[in-house]
């Protein structure tokens, strides 16, 4: 089959790379691509953001089924435009992506549902919303309702900052700022495929790295790292998470009329009082995809398909992002990177590209603000780390940055110590 992947990042290079191993899969489209990914799809130009132009595109070039990567196509609705032609897609309809595209309609879904996740109020005028301020606070948390790309959360013990968080976040008349409860304990992502047929399929939980600097220091980004599985967790979490936030929410949106399929993500806080829901996305999430998918067995169209369970190598995998000068604030563009043969040689080592193209020279120059993934398999964390820190220091890139910490035996201490503390 021929599978178009839409998208440009790191999460659509590990997608093109895990349909490249797949025996069902013979051609490979990623639109727009990087430069990673034209090394095994044909690119095409594309206005992500613009559904006709997708399913233009999918119809253009025949694919059998198309894959879309980011929240934007998604929630303007390009899985429904596909299937109003009659293409097969994976990925949700606008009306169930909206689980993503708004804070507040996914906390209505998750209190109809009885899903646990923070106590939270919505609000649309300044006053009130500052009024509010303290009724979940300090710490504060305070959060953009619409798409933000990873940077409308606030998460401050500052007043001062969360206030000005709140009138950032309200500017136009349909403007909404969501105030929530602070969640406290350590976060796990749970991926879980959704089949049409309603049946679901959790992969391996991971944990993102948010903030830019070690030690979670710093501003919120799209992701700077991810590891799976998560040695210090329980080995009934996946299905607990299935079991009391997939599964009703699943059945909460059928009930509804907009049933969702495709990729559910839920973001969660393991707190004293149990899981709870931070938020959901509704596509594959980046970086915590480079590193599950680096352990997947089975093809990866099958399990897009509901056709077999996802199964997984034993080991470790990790993905440390490697950032450009000045990310997240303002990225610099146009660093040419050298050493990624070097690299990518090592044993275990698959160097990612996520904000990369080719210049006129052929260079490999930088173009986004996270610029690789860097991802690396082991028989364990230690030593899947250990290799993605090599493959790291092989690397040149004018002024980047990468945390040091994904993945640190002293984090998975602490987190091991927090899950002891609340199930005691
Ligand atoms: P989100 O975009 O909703 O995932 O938020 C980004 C990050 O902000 C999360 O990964 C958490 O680290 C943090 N965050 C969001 N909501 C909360 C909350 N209610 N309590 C504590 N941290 C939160």
């Amino acid at each position: 089959m021929k599978v178009l992947v839409v998208g440009s990042g790191g999460r659509e290079h590990a997608l093109c790379r895990a349909l490249a191993r797949d025996p069902r899969v013979d051609a490979l489209v990623c639109a727009p691509g990087n430069a990673g990914t034209a090394e095994l799809a044909e690119p095409y130009p594309l206005d992500v953001a613009d559904p006709d132009s997708v399913a233009v595109l999918a119809e253009r070039v025949g694919a059998d089924l198309t894959v879309i990567g980011p929240e934007v196509p998604l929630v303007a609705g390009a899985a429904d435009e596909l299937r109003a032609r009659g293409l097969a897609v994976f990925g949700p309809s606008a009306a169930a992506a909206r689980l993503e595209g708004s804070k507040a309609f996914a906390k209505q879904v998750m209190r109809a549902a009885g899903v646990p996740t923070a106590a939270a109020r919505d609000h649309t005028e300044i006053e009130p919303a500052l009024a509010d301020l303290d009724t979940f606070g300090p710490p504060y948390v305070v959060k953009y309702d619409g798409l933000a790309a990873g940077k409308g959360v606030t998460v401050t013990e500052d007043r001062e900052a969360a206030v000005e968080a709140v009138r950032a976040s309200l500017h136009g008349p349909d403007d909404r700022v969501v105030l929530e409860e602070y969640l406290d304990g350590p976060e796990v992502s749970l991926f879980a495929v959704v089949t049409e047929a309603g049946a679901i399929l959790p992969l391996l939980p991971a944990q993102d790295h948010k903030r830019v600097g070690d030690g979670d220091t710093g501003p919120n980004t799209g992701g700077m790292g991810a590891y799976a599985p998560l040695p210090w967790a329980s080995h009934g979490l996946a299905a607990e998470i299935v079991s009391t936030v997939i599964r009703p929410t699943v059945d909460e949106m059928a009930r509804r009329g907009t049933p969702f399929s495709g990729l559910l993500y839920a973001g969660l806080a393991l707190t004293t009082r149990g899981p709870r829901v931070i938020e959901f996305n509704v596509r594959f999430g980046d970086p915590e995809t480079q590193a599950i998918l680096a352990l997947l067995a089975t093809p990866l169209t099958d399990v897009l398909t509901g056709r077999s369970q996802p199964r997984f190598r034993s080991g470790a995998a990790i993905t440390v992002v490697m950032a450009a000068h000045g990310y997240p604030a303002s990225p610099r563009l146009g660093d040419p990177i050298l050493g990624l043969a070097a690299a990518g040689s090592l044993t275990g080592v698959d160097v990612l590209h996520a904000g990369t193209r080719r210049d006129i020279d052929g260079r490999i120059v930088s173009a986004g603000g996270r610029v690789l993934s860097v991802t690396a398999i082991g028989s364990n964390l230690e030593s899947a780390r250990g290799s993605a820190y090599e493959a790291i220091s092989r690397i040149s890139l004018a002024g980047a940055h990468y945390r040091t910490d994904i993945g640190d035996p002293a984090r998975m201490r602490h987190a091991a110590d927090v899950r002891r503390a609340d199930s005691a």
